[in-house]
C-alpha cells in the first residue's frame, strides 16, 4: 500500500440486512416503510437520466404514484446511450437445463468481478435477474426465440452456461423501446415531465439532503432550478474520460463528478472495462471506437499466426489470413485457457491479445489487431443444415451458403456493421479486433438501498459502483440497470420518502438553490467570454491519450505519478486557454462540452490516483508490478475494499474511505479460467 498519509479507513455504512444472504432481500423488503398511494402523490422525485436504468426506474416510480420529472441531454429519452447495447441481457433462467441457478449467477459475478463486489448487492441482482425478462416480455420487447418458440439463449464471457437473453444485435435499443413506452404511459398521464434537451449541471443540498438540481435547457441557454424530495442519478459511465472509447460521444460524467463535489463519495474510480473486440483505431482523426458484440465470442474464433514471417506477410498484404494453415495458427485463448476458451471474461480476453501484439504478432499495419474468425462457426452450422435437410453435406459450397445464412440470421447487423465500417466482408475474410474502452465498474459509491453519501440522491445503472467489482460479465450492464430501476430503487426510495409524507412541496428559490445557480451561470459565461488558443477537444484529446497510456490496459507506479502530474498541468492550461466559440443562449454542443471535459480533467487526476494506490492487479485493473510468472493478475488479500474517494478541493487531496468487502457464502479463491 502507498504511504498515502491522508488515506484513513472509516468504516462505510453498507446498510446491507443482517441475516443469511438468500433472504436478506426478501426480509428488508418485508420490513422498510412504505408509502401509501394518498401519499405518494404529495411527493417528488426528479430522475436525471432515461437509460435503461433512469427510464425503468421514471416508469415505475410514477406508476407507484410519485411525481417524476426526467432530464436528459439528448432529443428523446429514448435515444439514450443504452440504445446502443448489442449482444444480451442476462438472467439466471436456466430455460436451458444446462445448470444454471440464481447462485450461480451471483457466483459467476463475484469472480468476474475479481471478488471486489458487494456480496449482498450481487446476490439481489441475481435473485430478480428472472423478474426483468418477465417484466420486458410483458411490455412486448421481442427476444430471440427457439424455433419451438421459447425464449433463445446464449453464452458471455467468464460462464459455462447459456443465459443471455438477446434481440438480435439490439438488445439495448429494444430494451429502451418497452421502458420508454413504459414511461411515456405516464407522461401522457402527467405522472412524469420530461425534460429533454435540458443538462443537470449541480445537484442542490438543502439542510444535508439532495433537494433539487440545477439544469440547463440546452437549446435555450435558460438555466432552471428544479426541486424534489429525493434526487436520483442514472447518468450512465465515465469511459469517455479517455476520449477514444465505445461509448456513446455525449457519456460524460458531469452529473455524478458534481455530486461527487457535493459531497457524495466516488468509488473505485480506476476500474475501467477495456473490451477485447472493437474495430481497432485507424488514426488521430478518429472521435469514437465501436465495438463488435461480445455474443460474436460464442461463434468467432480468436487467432493470430504463430510464425512471425507469416505475420510480415499479411501486414505486407503479401499473404490473406485465410491462406494460412490451421496448424500455424495461434488460438492463443484456447491454448492458455482450454476450460472456457473464446468465452474467457473481458480483463483477460483484452490482456491475451495485448500479450500477443506487444509480443509482435499484431495482424494490422500498427501491430494491434488480432483475428476473430467465423469460418469454423460456417462449416459447422452449415454441415448441421445440410444433415437437417438432408442434404450432401460433403458439397463445400453448399455447406459454406448455409453456414453463412445462419451466421448472418445471429450476428447480420454486426456483420453489415462491420463492413461498412473497415470494408472488407467478414464472412470472407476475418475481422480485425484490438480491446478498446467500454464501460466503467467503478462510479458514485451507493449502500444497499442505492444511496450516496448525500442523503436523499440515488445512483442506479452504470453511474453507480456496486455489482461489478473491477471487471464486469458481458450483459450484466443491462441486467444490473433495469435491476436497479424497475425492483430494487422503487422499494428502497419509499423508506427513505416515508419521513417526507408531511414535508410539503420543496421550494426552489432557497438561498441554496441561488447560490447553485449562480455558480453555474458564472461557469457558463467563464467558458463564453475566456476565448483562448484551444477547442475542448484539444484537451479532451490529450487528456485521453495521457489516460490510454499511463491509466490503460496496463498501469505503473511511475507512469501513474506522471498522469497525475500531466492531467494537473493540463487542467491548468485548460482553464487558461480554452475556447468556446458562440453564445450561452443558443444550441451551442462546444459549450456543454467545455463544461464536461472540465469535470474529466478532474475525474482524471482522481482515476490515476486511485491507481496508484491499489498496489495490487484486479479484473480490468493490472499493475504491471503484481502479476504471476503467466502474466495473470496478482490479486492481494489486504486490497480486498471498496476505494471510497471524498472530494475536499483538488482531486490530489481527496481522501480515501475504505468500504471492507466480506465475503460470507463465496471462498475467495483465485481466479482461474482455465
Ligand atoms: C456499444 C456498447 C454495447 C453494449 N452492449 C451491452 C450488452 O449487450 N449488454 C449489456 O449488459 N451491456 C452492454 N453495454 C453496456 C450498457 O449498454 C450500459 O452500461 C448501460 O446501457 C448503461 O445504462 P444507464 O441507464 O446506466 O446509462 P445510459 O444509457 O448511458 O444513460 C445515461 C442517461 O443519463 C443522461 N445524462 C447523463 N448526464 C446527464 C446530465 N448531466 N444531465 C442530464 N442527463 C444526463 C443521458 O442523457 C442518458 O439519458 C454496451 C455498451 C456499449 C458502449
Amino acid at each position: 500500500m502507498t504511504d498515502n498519509k491522508k488515506a484513513f479507513s472509516l468504516k462505510l455504512n453498507s446498510r446491507v440486512p443482517a441475516g443469511g444472504l438468500k433472504d436478506k432481500w426478501i426480509k428488508y423488503k418485508n420490513k422498510i416503510n412504505l408509502v401509501s398511494p394518498a401519499n405518494k402523490r404529495k411527493l417528488d422525485v426528479i430522475v436525471v437520466g432515461t437509460g435503461l436504468a433512469g427510464g425503468s426506474a421514471s416508469a415505475t416510480l410514477a406508476e407507484l404514484g410519485y411525481n417524476v420529472k426526467t432530464f436528459c441531454f439528448q432529443d428523446s429519452p429514448r435515444r439514450a446511450h443504452s440504445i446502443a447495447a448489442q449482444g444480451g441481457i442476462n438472467a439466471a433462467k436456466n430455460y436451458q437445463g444446462d445448470g444454471d441457478s440464481t447462485y450461480r449467477l451471483f457466483y459467476d459475478t463475484i469472480k468476474g468481478g475479481d471478488y471486489r463486489s458487494r456480496e449482498a448487492n450481487v446476490y439481489r441482482l441475481a435473485e430478480v435477474s428472472g423478474n426483468i425478462i418477465d417484466q420486458c416480455v410483458a411490455q412486448g420487447v421481442p427476444f430471440a426465440r427457439e424455433y419451438g418458440g421459447l425464449l433463445d439463449n446464449r453464452s458471455f464471457g467468464g460462464v459455462l452456461v447459456s443465459r443471455t437473453f438477446y434481440a438480435k444485435g439490439q438488445t439495448g435499443q429494444q430494451l429502451l423501446l418497452g421502458a420508454y413506452s413504459a414511461m411515456n404511459r405516464q407522461i401522457a398521464r402527467g405522472k412524469i415531465k420530461d425534460y429533454s434537451r435540458h443538462e443537470m449541471l449541480d445537484v442542490v443540498i438543502v439542510d444535508g439532503k439532495a433537494r433539487g438540481i440545477i439544469s440547463r435547457n440546452l437549446v435555450t441557454g435558460e438555466i432552471e432550478r428544479h426541486s424534489a424530495h429525493a434526487v436520483v442519478l442514472a447518468t450512465g459511465g465515465y469511459g469517455n474520460v479517455f476520449y477514444l472509447s465505445t461509448n456513446a460521444m455525449g457519456s460524460n460524467v458531469t452529473a455524478a463528478w458534481k455530486a461527487h463535489k457535493k459531497g457524495a463519495f466516488f468509488a473505485n474510480p480506476c476500474f475501467t472495462q477495456i473490451h477485447p473486440t472493437c474495430i481497432p483505431v485507424s488514426g488521430d482523426h478518429q472521435s469514437k471506437l465501436t465495438l463488435m458484440s461480445e455474443s460474436l465470442r460464442n461463434d468467432g474464433r480468436i487467432w493470430v499466426p504463430k510464425n512471425i514471417e507469416d505475420v510480415k506477410k499479411i501486414r505486407d498484404n503479401k499473404l490473406k489470413p485465410t491462406e494460412i494453415k490451421q496448424d500455424d495458427r495461434d488460438y492463443f485463448l484456447e491454448r492458455r485457457y482450454p476450460a472456457f476458451g473464446n468465452l474467457v471474461p473481458r480483463d483477460v480476453a483484452s490482456r491475451a491479445a495485448k500479450e500477443r501484439c506487444d509480443a509482435g504478432f499484431g495482424v494490422n499495419k500498427t501491430g494491434e489487431a488480432v483475428f476473430l474468425d467465423f469460418e469454423s462457426a460456417i462449416e459447422r452450422y452449415g454441415k448441421e443444415q445440410a444433415i437437417i435437410k438432408s442434404l450432401d453435406a460433403n458439397n463445400e459450397k453448399l455447406v459454406r451458403s448455409l453456414g453463412v445464412e445462419v451466421v448472418s440470421k445471429k450476428y447480420g447487423n454486426l456483420f453489415q456493421m462491420y463492413e461498412k465500417i473497415v470494408d472488407q466482408n467478414p464472412y470472407e475474410t476475418p475481422m480485425m479486433i484490438y480491446p478498446a474502452v467500454h464501460y466503467t465498474m467503478g462510479g458514485t459509491w451507493v449502500d444497499y438501498n442505492l444511496m450516496t453519501t448525500v442523503p436523499g440522491l440515488y445512483a442506479i445503472g452504470e453511474a453507480n459502483f456496486s455489482d461489478h467489482g473491477a471487471n464486469r460479465l458481458g450483459a450484466s450492464a443491462l441486467m444490473q440497470g433495469l435491476a436497479d430501476g424497475y425492483f430494487i430503487l422503487p422499494y428502497t426510495i419509499g423508506d427513505y420518502l416515508s419521513n417526507d409524507i408531511s414535508t410539503g412541496p420543496i421550494p426552489n428559490d432557497t438561498d441554496e438553490f441561488l447560490k447553485s445557480e449562480k455558480e453555474v451561470k458564472e461557469k457558463i459565461d467563464f467558458f463564453i467570454n475566456n476565448n483562448g488558443k484551444h477547442p475542448v477537444d484539444y484537451f479532451h484529446k490529450k487528456l485521453g491519450k495521457i489516460m490510454w497510456e499511463k491509466c490503460g490496459m496496463a498501469r505503473n507506479k511511475k507512469e501513474l505519478n506522471e498522469a497525475i502530474q500531466e492531467i494537473s498541468k493540463l487542467r491548468k492550461l485548460f482553464w487558461k486557454e480554452i475556447k468556446v466559440p458562440g453564445s450561452n443562449n443558443e444550441f451551442n454542443e462546444e459549450l456543454a462540452k467545455a463544461g464536461r471535459v472540465a469535470d474529466f480533467l478532474e475525474l482524471g487526476e482522481l482515476f490515476a490516483k486511485d491507481s496508484l494506490e491499489r498496489e495490487e492487479s484486479c479484473g480490468g485493473h493490472f499493475r504491471e508490478e503484481h502479476q504471476t510468472q503467466e502474466g495473470e493478475a496478482m490479486r492481494k488479500n489486504e486490497f480486498q475494499y471498496v476505494s471510497a474517494w471524498e472530494y475536499v478541493g483538488e482531486p490530489k487531496d481527496a481522501i480515501l474511505h475504505r468500504e471492507e468487502l466480506i465475503f460470507d457464502d463465496i471462498d475467495v479463491k483465485e481466479r482461474s479460467y482455465k
